[in-house]
């Protein structure tokens, strides 16, 4: 059967453009690598009355839950898309869609410092979701470090399961211009003040211009961190670094979005590195759509309105002009929160040659100059010179930094280059076999 409407991510975009598109009478499936539909904000545990009810409701929605998609191509008159099933991703599974809508979100930005693989160290996202998916707390005594706001609902969490946190590390210092931003979305920045009032009733120091600069322990798991005090470009500050014992660092520094699959199909990319989509959530390649995280990070409402107008266009309905505004009021709001809080170079300052960067293949930050000084001056040949983004991950974790530290040794900008890899996850040889495109 070819359905109306495949979507792939099952998050609050891809749901809401699910809906949307199926109460217009769209057959539509879903498929998502997690076991349960909400994606990252509305992540639940098993056996909990999932966080987003409606799709349940929708008899034209097929939700196919641990599949994950490897690979999608486009066939005459229809998307093709490949996926393994399963707990163990023991089966292959094909699904046809005459339309097509990437929904596949973003994953924490790594910036690696020294002592960052240790066990113990987290990023923010991943503690949150051990916490949400699995009602884990990740350990007794912890530090949040990074900068955004999604720091503040990573440290209520920590604090409601029992673990002592310490302190917010925040390093930016978010200037008063923060308070121009209130008018685009009143619903986030009570929710901030909600955040801000929870740390203050747990006694949760909230420091600014501060980050974890290096982090302390052994296999057995960490110990300690060393937190700086930063200048204006993130530089720790001398003679301002101190020792804090902790066994658990949640670190985030933002989002990166999940563009294997939209390089497959070869949709454009904006200037910031995302899917670019038109006012349609249409991208640059025919019935093919985009929304949520992985067209820009703005968080669980805006991806949810995008998803939504993705529904209306995809149905080839006309949206409510309410609709249209609700998203330049959270769009305008996005921006100002990654100008309040950019990642400034200096963090590049607290490795040294000794830092794993690519953990994956345990490259060093010194084997990454090393290769510059043999000439390497592109990613591609970085990575082929020192295996740097080789490993499981591909490079989703280490591509980013491997491309600063890069930069800085060329002494000029370079771009980290969207992923095109024909395969998205890694799958065995006999899927492959069976279903390559
Ligand atoms: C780890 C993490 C935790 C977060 N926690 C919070 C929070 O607590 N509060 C908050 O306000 N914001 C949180 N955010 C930000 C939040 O993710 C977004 O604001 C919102 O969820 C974005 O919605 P989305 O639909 O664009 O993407 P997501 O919610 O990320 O959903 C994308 C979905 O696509 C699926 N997917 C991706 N690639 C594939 C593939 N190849 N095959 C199959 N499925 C695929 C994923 O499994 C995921 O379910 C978090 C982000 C991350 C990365």
């Amino acid at each position: 059967m070819t359905h109306d409407l495949v979507v792939i991510g099952a998050g609050p975009a891809g749901l809401t453009a699910a809906v949307t598109a199926a109460r217009f009478g769209l057959r539509v499936a879903v498929l998502d690598a997690g076991p349960r539909a909400g994606g990252q904000y509305h992540r639940h545990r098993a056996g909990r009355p999932p966080a987003w009810p409606p799709l349940a409701r929708l008899h034209t929605v097929e939700h196919l839950a641990e599949h994950r998609v490897w690979a999608v191509e486009r066939a005459a008159e229809h998307f093709v898309v490949h996926a393994v099933a399963g707990e163990r991703d023991t089966t292959p599974v094909t699904v046809r869609g005459r339309r097509l809508l990437l929904a596949t979100g973003a994953y924490d930005r790594q910036l690696p410092f020294p002592g960052w693989d240790i066990p113990g160290v987290f990023t923010a996202g991943g503690a949150q979701a051990l916490l949400k998916g699995n009602g884990v707390a990740p350990g007794r005594t912890a530090i949040v470090a990074g900068t955004g706001p999604f720091l503040l609902p990573v440290a209520i969490g920590l604090a409601d399961a029992g673990v002592r946190v310490r302190a917010v590390l925040e390093a930016s210092r978010p200037s008063p211009r923060a308070a121009a931003l209130a008018p685009h979305s009143p619903a986030r920045v009570a929710e901030a003040a909600r955040y801000a009032a929870a740390l203050a009733r747990r006694r949760i120091p909230y420091r600014t211009g501060r980050a974890v600069v290096a982090a302390h322990g052994d296999r057995a798991g960490l110990t300690s961190v060393t937190v700086a005090r930063l200048d204006a470009d993130w530089r720790p500050v001398l003679g301002t670094s101190t020792e804090l014992a902790c066994d658990t660092l949640a670190v985030g520094y933002g989002f990166t979005p999940q563009l294997e699959l939209a390089g497959q199909l070869g949709c454009a990319n904006t200037a910031d590195g995302f899917v670019a989509v038109d006012a349609r959530q249409a991208t640059d390649r025919p019935d093919l759509y985009a929304a949520g995280e992985s067209t820009g990070v703005g968080g669980a409402q805006l991806a949810e309105v995008e998803g939504e107008l993705a529904g209306y266009a995809i149905a080839d309905r006309t949206p409510p002009r309410a609709l249209l505004r609700r998203r330049a009021r959270l769009t305008r709001f996005a921006a100002g929160l990654r100008a309040l809080y950019p990642v400034r170079p200096g963090w590049l300052s607290w490795s040294d040659a000794r830092t794993v960067v690519c953990r994956c293949e345990e490259v060093p930050r010194g084997r990454i100059e090393d290769a510059v000084r043999l000439g390497a001056d592109d990613p591609r040949s970085i990575k082929l010179l020192t295996r740097a983004g080789m490993g499981w991950c591909q490079g989703r974790m280490c591509a980013e930094a491997t491309a600063c530290v890069l930069a800085e040794a060329l002494g000029r900008p370079v771009a980290a280059g969207a992923p095109t890899r024909p395969i998205a996850l890694p799958v065995r040889l006999g899927d492959l076999a069976q279903g390559a495109p």
